[in-house]
């Protein structure tokens, strides 16, 4: 079982400020050159457009924190392949799902969720 939060309703408050004006691009696309690069090499296409620039389609990027995960912490992991490698040889460590545009920089961290052995079946 995973203990996940979905952070969808904030984002789409987020967006709900930008669109009235309460929040300009340069609040909304902020993304550190870092999570550009790891999006547009390590990220993977989802099916949503940009809710900013309307671009197509976002890049999602997963990073993994945890004490044990030694190397792998706090780095964007491959896919799916590696979170599965890691989940089977750790207890438990977290999950951050952040969406990226590639186009205007536009950011957010939309879930995150607990993995590993003690979450397993
Ligand atoms: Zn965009």
């Amino acid at each position: 079982m995973r203990r996940e939060i979905d952070y969808a309703l904030a984002r789409r408050a987020t967006v709900r400020e930008f669109q009235q004006g309460k929040l300009s691009r340069l609040d909304v696309c902020d993304a550190h050159p870092e999570l550009v690069r790891a999006a547009r090499h390590l990220g993977h296409d989802t099916h949503d457009a940009c809710p900013i620039c309307s671009e197509s389609p976002l890049r999602s990027v997963l990073y993994a924190y945890g004490d044990a995960l030694k190397v792998a912490n706090g780095r964007p992991l491959t896919g799916p392949d590696e979170l599965d490698r890691l989940a089977r040889r750790h207890d438990e460590f977290s999950c951050y799902v952040v969406e990226v545009c590639l186009a205007c920089q536009w950011n957010y961290l939309t879930r995150t969720f607990l993995v590993g052995r003690r979450h397993a079946g």
